[in-house]
């Protein structure tokens, strides 16, 4: 987990995923971020989580890793040699509250293991992508391809570039497919890129 700087992420950029939720699909990329303290290995640990938050959400992602500082105009492949998929947490009654009144996400988004990453493997281009899927005790509940983005890597990388700068050891969330929901104490998760299993974490709640 060392060597992480930024972490950046992309809301509603799949467009079933943002009706399922109620919201309008974005014509421009909604981008928010965690601290780092945020990040938790999908290695087979027990992830712990604060009772009393209301629900949280389970979002998987592919995260991209940028390895070298981007400049305007630079191209994907230059940029990202790497990729894993991670589970961007979500606490979504807080996060429903917060957008009542107003208020930054942060609270919702950004805390403790909010933010879970599989180790990283060689990113070899958007052709090569296979469908991910999230496993819950067994069952698929979450499958996703980058086809149905509606911001590809390259407006994503472009985004984030000109809005906040991109350099060595920032990590990019880039968006989840529907079928979100509540992660609950005892779960175990499993994620899968293809047919190989990338990561795990087993959930609890007190
Ligand atoms: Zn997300």
């Amino acid at each position: 987990m060392s060597g992480i700087n930024n972490i950046f992420c992309i809301g509603r950029n799949y467009a079933k995923h943002a009706t399922e939720l109620g919201n309008e699909i974005p014509d421009s990329p909604i981008l928010f971020s965690k601290p780092t303290h945020a990040l938790a290995s999908a290695s087979g640990h027990t992830l712990t989580f604060q009772k009393g938050k209301g629900e949280i959400h389970h979002e998987l992602e592919i995260v991209l890793l940028i390895d070298r500082p981007v400049k305007k105009g630079d191209k994907l492949e230059d940029v990202v040699s790497k990729m894993a998929l991670g589970v961007d947490l979500t606490l979504r009654d807080i996060q429903s509250d917060l957008k009542k009144k107003g208020q930054p996400w942060l609270r919702a988004k950004g805390f403790k293991n909010s933010a879970i990453i599989t180790d990283f493997w060689k990113f070899s281009g958007v052709e090569q992508c296979e469908n991910f899927y999230l496993v819950n005790n067994g069952r698929v509940i979450q499958e996703g391809n980058v086809q149905d983005m509606i911001f590809d890597f390259q407006s994503i990388i472009d985004e984030c570039e000109d809005v906040f700068g991109l350099g060595t050891g920032d990590i990019i969330f880039t968006g989840t497919p529907e079928g979100v929901g509540p992660i609950s104490d005892g779960d175990v998760f499993k994620m899968y890129w293809g047919e190989e299993e990338k990561g795990q974490f087993q959930v609890s709640i007190n």
